[in-house]
């Protein structure tokens, strides 16, 4: 399980991260973009709960995001090997996440998916808990980021990153949590949750279905404590494979970016209103 753990969020323990910024202009798909989403969001908050209108569907929803790792993670290797109780075993307390050839960490992606996402959701009414405040920082421990989550009463959450696999694979997959006792109320209500993540990837992203990781982008994992010891619906996305040179050549676009955070959002919406 420890070799799996790391194909989440690989630990370059490099010295120095790369500070290149690997901006290559790649064309989003129109297809990729094409849903209609004001519309779609619209006519599912009209039969939400009591309180959420057509603009602000997610009013009263508390929404949870753990934006992974770092920016100043791989300054602290001690802290970082901390070994901390993940509810099924021990696990380092944070990793220093994955990065692209060009030195685009994962960190910084993962950070800016969030900030997107909490704009998105905010917009929509919704109050948005975050684990982590900028990525200039270290940690906090994956137990740490877990228990922020779960001490806000999130109504759902989600765990943003973006792979270290192979360099010939691509593609996104959606990690889902496995029964172990704190997170078994919620694993029914996670796997819909993982559903409507996948169904909105790839409805406003051009990233594909991972072709190298779990099947047809979805894995089970017992051990992350980002999803064993979740009491609210939560599932971990790699929105991609940032040592892939399609894949990463795509999600350091900033538009890229937003669309996830818009599929991200679009599926918090279709989760918590039922449509
Ligand atoms: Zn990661």
């Amino acid at each position: 399980m420890r070799v799996s753990g790391i194909r989440c969020c690989p630990a370059s323990r490099r010295a120095v991260v790369g500070l290149t910024v690997g901006l290559v202009a790649v064309a989003v798909p129109a297809t990729a973009v094409a849903g209609t989403a004001t519309a779609s969001t619209q006519h599912r908050a009209g039969a939400s709960h009591a309180g959420a209108s057509a603009a602000e569907p997610l009013k009263g929803k508390i929404v949870g995001i753990d934006p992974g790792h770092n920016g100043r993670n791989w300054t602290d290797p001690a802290y970082l090997n901390r070994q901390v109780w993940n509810g099924r075993e021990w696990e380092d307390c944070d990793t220093t996440g994955t990065e692209t050839a060009k030195g685009y960490t994962e960190a910084r992606f993962n950070w800016n998916v969030a900030r997107y996402l909490r704009q998105d959701l905010e917009k929509y009414g919704a109050k948005v808990v975050m684990t982590r405040k900028s990525n200039d920082g270290i940690g906090p421990c994956v137990t740490t980021r877990a228990r922020i989550l779960n001490k806000a009463h999130a109504d759902v959450s989600v765990d943003i990153h973006a792979d270290g696999g192979p360099p010939s694979g691509r593609g996104f997959t959606v990690l889902e949590p496995v029964a172990d006792g704190p997170n078994d109320k919620v694993i029914n209500a996670s796997l819909r949750f993982a559903k409507d993540v996948h169904a909105e990837m790839l409805r406003y992203t051009p990233m594909m279905v991972s072709d190298y990781y779990g099947h047809d982008g979805y894995i089970r994992r017992d051990d992350l404590a980002g999803l064993n010891l979740t009491t609210e619906p939560k599932v971990l996305i790699e929105c991609g494979n940032m040592q892939n040179s399609q894949d990463a050549a795509l999600l350091v676009q900033a538009s890229v970016q937003r669309h996830i955070a818009r599929a991200l959002a679009q599926a918090i919406v279709e989760f918590l209103t039922g449509k």
